[in-house]
């Protein structure tokens, strides 16, 4: 990777938006490692009450909300994804029981003790993992789970360029075993975990890429700043081709003691 890296999040917000509220989902992921997920839970309480942070347009909130009658609450920090997912649930039908509201997952706008579930699909590392299992405990009944998926390193080392990637990123992933400890350390019992299949990063995330790519740079005039993030994207997904075995997105699901 070159020495000027610009990493994705560094682009200008508006932009990321408009390319990611393109996309049925806006990281890795699939209906059915969602589905998975939720049978590691079992049966939820009648009225349960769900949390969806970092839930973007919110495709893994309707499959929460199409696999349980649970109450579900959204967050998200960009305006446009809070909008999109409270006007597909209007559209669905379902507006009463999924909703989505605009908040920081650093200060989140929950009282203490009020879901039974807390779920976060590809988005915990904005507060970094350890933190973010810390800091939601606290919204979450005695006895309740959370499930989340995060970027995992898969072996204990890894090759220079993979490490100088995460790095040129500003990232730092931990190990499964590493996430695992840090779930018991929160007050988690940890139930259950799994790699995410390489189908959910090409198919599920790539793949839809290529069909938004060249509306959004028309749309964009083709502007640098378009050309250089779409180029980012295409590098990122052939970086993943290349090393999709030292790195992934793994599913974390505990139970609060
Ligand atoms: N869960 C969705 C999915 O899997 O399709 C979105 C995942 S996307 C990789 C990460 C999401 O976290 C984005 O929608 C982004 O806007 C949101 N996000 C980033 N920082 C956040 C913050 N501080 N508070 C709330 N949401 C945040």
């Amino acid at each position: 990777m070159e020495q000027n890296h610009v990493p994705i999040t560094e682009f200008d917000m508006t932009l990321i938006a408009d390319f990611f509220g393109r996309l049925p989902r806006q990281g890795p992921g699939s209906d059915d490692a969602t589905r998975l997920a939720l049978r590691h839970i079992g049966s939820l309480p009648d009225s349960a009450r769900i949390a969806d942070i970092g839930c973007g347009t919110g495709r893994q909130t309707f499959t929460l909300a199409r696999s349980t009658d649970a109450q579900i609450t959204a967050v998200d920090i960009l305006p446009e994804f809070v909008a999109k997912l409270n006007e597909h649930a209007r559209q669905e039908g379902i507006a009463s029981r999924v909703a989505a509201v605009e908040a920081s997952m650093e200060a989140l706008p929950f009282a203490p003790e009020s879901f039974d579930l807390l779920w976060s699909e590809g988005a915990i590392t904005h507060i970094g993992f350890e933190r973010g299992m810390r800091e939601w405990s606290r919204f979450l009944k005695p006895g309740g789970h959370i499930a989340v998926s995060e970027f995992t390193w898969l072996t204990p080392e890894r090759p220079a360029a993979v490490d100088k990637y995460a790095a040129d990123n500003g990232i730092a992933p931990g190990t499964i075993e590493e996430n695992i400890l840090h779930m018991d350390r929160a007050g988690y019992l940890p139930l259950a975990h799994f790699v995410l299949p390489a189908s959910c990063w090409k198919t599920e995330y790539y793949k839809p890429m290529d069909d938004v790519i060249e509306t959004f740079l028309d749309d964009r005039g083709h502007s640098p700043a378009a050309t250089l993030f779409v180029e980012r994207l295409r590098e990122e997904a052939a970086f993943y081709d290349r090393y999709n075995d030292y790195y992934g997105y793994v599913f974390y699901i505990g139970r609060k003691r």
